[in-house]
């Protein structure tokens, strides 16, 4: 990029109308700026421009067409694979478009595009009610629910899409229009699951669910020589439990802090993560199988308001860390499945990674495949499989996190989350053969261009 094509970059946004703060590569802030959650990603975008409204990301996007510059749209910023900042793209920064109204009296929670899950789950909370989302609460609602939305509450309420009820966005040729089930029902459904390449979205709608504000959570820790024991036990449950109840297993090492007994500390455990939404005294009877069966070397499974079980798990993703991801999902989480896992995180070379396998069904299999664009309904489980270094250098990580993926390929269905797209996936691969098709339809109708490129559609006129 050259300082010309930055300044034409520049004066075009101005001249578009855009008025929010704009960081330039000669900035003192640009270093800052240019940095999404992800250590480990280190991209040089042309300027990362904060739009301030709707307006703006209009503007952004009538200057970044008519100059033929490519951009990106960022709003969490969790992208594990970076694919919000890219080198000599502008980085479109939706962080303040994160207003939050409640409408409680029509059953709707409007959310703007940049919003973050706490900020979501503080608002909604209020009223007793949630949107169904994902469990680290610095997480991005917008590239969260555009590839589904998968969390504590999905066996119940669903996927994050499932709860959407329309979308404000700005299309490729900067237009604003609303997508529903009424508007643009084609773009409405590619946008419940597809990715974020069809349009920016500067506001969702979503009807929320009554959840809280205490619910039944927290997490059973087992001794590692334990470990398919308590798989055998929650997969057991699971298969018979109602929908209010989701779990998830996580293989970690246990860092030296509460609520980890100090003998545990260092030593790797089977963290079993555990949400029940429904009545609390039902939840504790529905639980007590798994806890006569298989007893846990620390229980901390009890009533805990909604918004601590969803930032419970913070402190294992922080800002700046360095990290490397895959994900499979499963038809089931077989015996052999599990001793695959486990032997591969006898090799884990670093505390911080750990691997997180939760079993879905319930309210996401009542939808049924392709009344949405997400692209596995029907899977058992998946297993996510999350490097993480800190500090140091991500690559012994990123090699064992590819080891574990490809000693564990056999187990799975082949299939591939969007928003776990790692540098070996295409987005091609998270779809079956008639849902990519449709996505390709839609795609050539609203951006034929292919100026929404953040996942690598790209242009498919
Ligand atoms: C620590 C951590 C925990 C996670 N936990 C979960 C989980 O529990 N459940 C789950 O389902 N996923 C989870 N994920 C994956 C997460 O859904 C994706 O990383 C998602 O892309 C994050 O959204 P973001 O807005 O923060 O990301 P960003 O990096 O800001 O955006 C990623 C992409 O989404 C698109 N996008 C985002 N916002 C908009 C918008 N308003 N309009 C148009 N396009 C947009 C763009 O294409 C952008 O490039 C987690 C990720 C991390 C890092």
């Amino acid at each position: 990029m050259t300082t010309i094509a930055h300044t034409s970059l520049a004066a075009a946004l101005r001249a578009a109308g855009f008025v929010g703060r704009l960081v330039e590569q000669a900035d003192a802030e640009y270093d800052t700026a240019r940095m999404g959650w992800n250590g480990a990603v280190d991209r040089s975008p042309s300027a990362v421009a904060y739009a301030s409204d709707a307006d703006d990301v209009a503007a952004a996007v009538r200057a970044c067409r008519s100059l033929g510059h490519p951009f990106t749209i960022r709003a969490g910023g969790h992208s594990v694979s970076g694919r919000s900042v890219r080198d000599d793209a502008l980085c479109l920064d939706l962080r303040a478009l994160n207003g939050i109204e409640v409408d409680a009296e029509r059953g709707l929670v409007h959310v703007g595009g940049g919003a973050l899950l706490g900020e979501l789950d503080a608002a909604t909370q209020e009223h007793g009610l949630a949107v169904p989302a994902g469990q680290i609460s610095h997480t991005g609602v917008g590239g969260l629910t555009l590839g589904g939305g998968i969390g504590w509450l999905m066996r119940r309420h669903g996927l994050t899409i499932d709860s959407l009820r329309a979308l404000d966005v700005v299309l490729a040729d900067g237009s604003r229009v609303q997508a529903s089930a009424d508007e643009h029902e084609d773009l409405f459904w590619a946008l419940r699951g597809g990715g974020g390449d069809f349009a920016a979205v500067t506001s969702f709608t979503y009807e929320p669910r009554a959840v809280g504000p205490i619910i039944l959570a927290g997490v059973l820790v087992y001794r590692w020589e334990d470990a398919e024991a308590a798989f055998r036990a929650t997969r057991e449950l699971i298969g018979t439990a109602p929908d209010e109840l989701t779990i998830m297993n996580v293989l970690v090492t246990a860092p030296p802090q509460e609520p980890f007994p100090v003998e545990l500390h260092g030593s790797r455990v089977v963290v079993v993560g555990i949400a029940w939404c429904g009545e609390i005294a039902e939840g504790e009877r529905v639980l007590a199988p798994l806890r006569e069966a298989c007893p846990p070397a620390l229980d901390a499974v009890g009533p805990m308001p909604y918004t601590i079980l969803q930032t419970m798990l913070d402190g294992t993703a922080p800002h700046g860390g360095r990290y490397y991801d895959k994900l499979h999902y499963l038809p089931a989480v077989s015996d052999e499945l599990v001793a695959a896992l486990l032997a591969g995180f006898e090799q884990v070379p670093e505390p911080e990674a750990h691997i997180v396998t939760g079993w879905m069904g319930g309210a996401v299999d009542r939808v049924a495949p392709g009344e949405t664009a997400f692209g596995h309904r029907g899977a058992g489980a998946f297993t996510w499989l999350i490097g993480a270094s800190g500090d140091r250098p991500v690559e012994p990580v990123t090699e064992w996190v590819r080891e574990v993926w490809r000693e564990t390929e056999r187990f799975s269905t082949g299939g591939v989350y969007v928003n776990a797209l790692d540098d070996g996936r295409s987005v091609r691969d998270a779809y079956s053969d008639d849902i990519w098709q449709r996505l390709v339809e839609v795609k050539r109708r609203y951006d034929p261009e292919g100026v929404f490129a953040g996942n690598g559609i790209g242009p498919v006129g």
